[in-house]
């Protein structure tokens, strides 16, 4: 990506940004580097509750496998409601005890920074597991995804203390005292996409407003989460307080979502899963449900934009990172009809020239999709694409060395806004192309989604930019690039992208409530 820096010197990293420093220092290791370390690497495989790793009670475990090469990784402990329980009983423990929940902030920080400098200290061993874990390159988990966690760890350890909070107006013998205190128990549940940093985006933020954390990580990657918690103990994290339960969604997942002493839970997932938490939360204990579920981010590329090369690395680079695996990759792109043509054919250069590698190959961008099943579900929907729109480019699976689930990037164009090419999310890197002839319906077509996570606008028009920023019903808009994102700033969506809010101090309020206090005293 263009002119990126290192998180130090933008104050934090956005998705995709190329990490110059770390960069050079990092091309010094060759694929076979990589490949040995991979080889080197040992996992950790067990629940981790209240301080220390265990089997689950059932003695189960499920099998982790890397979908480069189809090999199984690891066995992992399988958890379900006994291991959730046994998880919240600790978490509720250790937040009744105060160690953590009631620490001087200035401690705390203290606590939340030397974990930061723990997990700098093993970016590559956290790069491996979630290149090995889910498939994408190396190249990303080591300069975006691993100092990305770093980096947010240690934004909010800085942030804690200096929170202030509020005395509310009251007449004399009155002080009332508003502040915001932590909620309790959080249970997160996470996706696989970015496994590492959908763990901290929810952990850091809940730890370092005083709550306990049992961290369900999704069933395809779950091995950076137990590495995490075994540093936050190292750092100084009281037992109890960051719990890992890896395990499967309809049994984990929905114990946390059940759970009569869970106060809080945070999810990042699909749309549908997310649903489900709404209804969990319902049928138990009301608990407050944060959904930050799915997207179809729109791309719209105006004629007056002038640097159309730079438009056009940004476009691919929107919907291929991550193998398009991105809640708001930008999945769908229109472009104003006078240059329609010309810019197709630039994005169909640079689709064409990423082509799917070995994820541990420094020179691979684009990776492996997560699993078998994915790869089926994206590959249905490009099956159906062809029978509905022009496939400009890509449209097969392909394999590296021979194997692994790996989708060629692939382009439709002539797609019509109705299409479900336009319409669904397909959560792979496959982008529908639409012509436009004003903004006033480029404005109706992006706007007619389920989704509104987040969107770009590509025009040298300054009152452009703020008209479409201002109607596009999403909760991210980036003018100019593609999906901006920064520790400073808000991450979340509208409509049934969910309302949850990550990053930012913002995402603060969804880990503690205000509390009221009213003290009389003697005039
Ligand atoms: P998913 O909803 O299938 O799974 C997410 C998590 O929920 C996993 O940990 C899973 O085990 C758990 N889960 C699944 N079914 C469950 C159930 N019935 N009860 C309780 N828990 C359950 O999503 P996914 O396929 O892992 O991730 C892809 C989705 O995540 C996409 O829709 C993507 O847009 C979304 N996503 C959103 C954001 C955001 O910030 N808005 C970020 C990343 C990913």
């Amino acid at each position: 990506m263009s002119g990126a820096l290192a998180p130090q010197d933008t104050g934090g990293p956005r998705r995709g940004a190329v990490i110059q420093r770390q960069k050079a220092e990092f091309m010094e290791l060759t694929h076979a580097d990589w490949q040995a370390k991979a080889k080197a690497l040992s996992f950790r495989t067990q629940a981790y509750i209240d301080g220390c790793f265990v089997d689950a009670i059932s003695g189960r475990t499920f099998e982790t496998i890397n979908p480069a090469t189809g090999e199984v990784l690891a066995s992992v402990a399988e958890c379900d409601a006994a291991d959730v329980d046994l998880a919240v009983a600790a978490a509720r423990r250790a937040f009744e005890g105060g160690s953590w929940s009631r620490m001087d902030p200035v401690a705390r920080k203290g606590v939340l920074l030397k974990l930061a400098e723990l997990i700098r200290a093993h970016l590559e061993e956290f790069a491996l597991l979630d290149t090995l874990d889910m498939g994408k390159p190396i190249t990303e988990s080591y300069t975006v995804d691993a100092p990305g966690s770093a980096h947010f760890f240690q934004w909010y350890a800085e942030a804690i203390d200096k929170l202030y909070d509020e005395v509310a107006p009251t007449g004399p013998g009155d002080l009332a005292l508003v502040r915001r205190v932590p909620l309790g128990v959080v249970g997160a549940v996470v996706p696989w996409n970015f496994p590492l940093d959908m763990a901290t985006w929810k952990s850091a933020a809940a730890l370092a407003a005083g709550n306990s954390v049992v961290l369900k990580p999704a069933e395809q990657s779950p091995l950076s989460a137990l590495l995490l918690a075994e540093l936050a103990t190292q750092a100084g994290v009281p037992d109890g307080v960051f719990n890992v339960v890896p395990g499967f969604g309809h049994t984990a997942g929905k114990a946390l979502g059940l759970h009569m002493d869970v106060d809080c839970l945070a999810f990042t997932g699909s749309t549908a899963t997310g649903k489900r938490f709404m209804e969990y939360s319902g049928q138990s204990n009301l608990k407050q449900v944060w959904p930050e579920t799915g997207g179809k981010s729109p791309n719209i590329v105006f004629a007056d934009c002038e640097d159309l090369e730079a438009a056009a690395d940004m476009a691919a680079f929107g919907i291929f990172f991550n193998q398009g695996e991105v809640c708001s990759a930008n999945s769908r792109l229109y472009v104003e009809r006078s240059i329609h043509d010309r810019f197709l054919e630039l994005l169909k250069a640079r689709a064409e020239a990423r082509v799917p590698g070995d994820p541990l190959d420094p020179s691979t961008v684009l990776g492996a999709i997560v699993d078998e099943k994915q790869t089926a579900s994206i590959m249905a929907c490009v099956e159906a694409g062809k029978t509905s729109a022009r496939l400009v480019t890509g449209g097969a699976r392909v394999t590296v060395d021979g194997k692994g689930c790996f989708v060629a990037p692939t382009i439709f164009g002539d797609v019509a806004q109705s299409d479900a090419l336009v319409q669904e999310e397909i959560f792979g890197p496959v982008l529908a192309v639409i012509p436009f002839d004003s903004e006033e319906e480029v404005v109706e077509m992006a706007n007619d989604s389920p989704y509104g996570l987040a969107a770009s606008v590509w025009t040298d028009n300054l009152n452009r930019a703020i008209r479409m920023a201002d109607r596009l019903h999403v909760g991210t808009v980036s003018v100019n690039t593609v999906d901006a994102l920064s520790a400073q700033t808000p991450f979340g969506g509208m409509k049934q992208s969910g309302f949850g809010r990550d990053l930012s101090l913002h995402s603060l309020d969804k880990y503690t409530a205000l509390k009221t206090t009213w003290i009389k005293y003697k005039l």
